[in-house]
């Protein structure tokens, strides 16, 4: 059910529910990190595998100590620099943690959203939450309230706070004490961390789990087109999707990176949505786009597809 009522929201945190709740970034499935029973159901709400662990959301720089027990001086720096905003740092846990929360590592992942509305959901509830992306596992993330109702059908209680701004999921960085590695590329890009020291571009790696090689994905194939449409790329799709007729959906990106971010999933759930469609198609320059903003962009783009030709 969505709902515009802060207060019905702060209750169902209250009393140990689950609900969705906006972000800058997408829309995050939120529940009080102190209550064992609230994080269960974040996992079975999503079907979420319990190695995925889960970021912790808190409203001021002075509650990281309620989760971690070390906040190195360029984890400061950093969370000075771009808190409230899409930037996650991972941090040596306080012993104490719920493990579901972290999948049994010794780390938490931590940030403070950019949405006055969260945060202060955050300051009533009188702790952090934890708040994947409030959709089924592997399944495109959320932007609006109305995905989220659509992702769960109707069953979860939906903070309606409007569009979200940044539109994809917060860059992940470890922190090291002269280094910082990417473990998910987002809106706080490479370039701009890298005025606090050098950057390890972003890989898949067993310090990031959860991230996986499909995620993010449409209800029908996506098919990325990274060197233009040409008849033998149409034919290969064809074959390698072992359809007979192809009837695809052409997804929309815009060519200026803030707006594409922005209307990523939004625009793959629309296109998805279109009736007699069995492919959604998308033509888009995968090679050239690795800098910047692009690579977050990119990187959902290949994880979401089921082809890339
Ligand atoms: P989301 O589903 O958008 O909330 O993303 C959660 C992702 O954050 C996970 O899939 C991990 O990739 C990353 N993450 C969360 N906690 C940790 C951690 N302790 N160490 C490394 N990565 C983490
Ligand atoms: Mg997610």
């Amino acid at each position: 059910m969505i709902t515009t009522s802060y207060k019905l929201a702060l209750n169902e945190l209250l009393r140990g529910g689950v609900v969705a709740v906006p972000t800058e970034t997408v829309y995050g499935l939120a529940a009080d990190i102190r209550n064992p029973h609230a994080i269960a159901s974040i996992f079975k709400t999503k079907d979420r595998p319990e190695f995925d662990p889960l970021i912790v959301h808190i409203a001021d720089t002075k509650d990281v100590v309620a989760v971690a027990r070390e906040f190195p001086p360029l984890a400061r720096k950093l969370a000075d620099a771009f808190w409230p905003g899409p930037l996650t740092i991972v941090l040596p846990r306080l012993p104490q943690m719920n493990p579901m929360i972290t999948s049994g590592y010794d780390t938490v992942a931590v940030r403070i959203p950019n949405q006055t509305l969260t945060r202060t959901l955050i300051r009533d509830l009188g702790g952090p939450i934890a708040a994947p992306s409030a959709n089924r596992f592997g399944h495109t993330s959320p932007t609006t309230a109305q995905h989220v109702e659509s992702e769960f059908s109707g069953r979860v209680l939906v903070l309606d706070g409007g569009p979200c701004g940044v539109g994809i999921e917060s860059t992940v960085v470890r922190v090291h004490p002269k280094k910082i590695s990417i473990l998910r590329p987002g809106a706080v890009t490479a370039e701009d961390l890298a005025k606090f020291a050098a950057v390890e571009p972003a890989r898949q790696n067993s310090e990031s789990p959860g991230h996986l090689i499909h995620h993010y994905m449409p209800d029908i194939p996506l098919v990325v087109f990274q060197n233009g449409v040409t008849t033998a790329a149409y034919e290969f799709v064809r074959m390698k999707l072992g359809k007979n007729v192809l009837h695809p959906a052409w997804m929309e990106l815009p060519s200026e990176p803030v707006t594409a971010a922005r209307l990523l999933y939004a625009n793959m759930r629309a296109a998805a949505a279109s009736a007699d469609v069995n492919c959604l198609f998308l033509d888009y320059p995968i090679r050239e786009r690795r800098s910047h903003l692009w690579a977050g962009i990119s990187d959902r783009i290949e994880k979401a597809a089921t082809l890339t030709v």
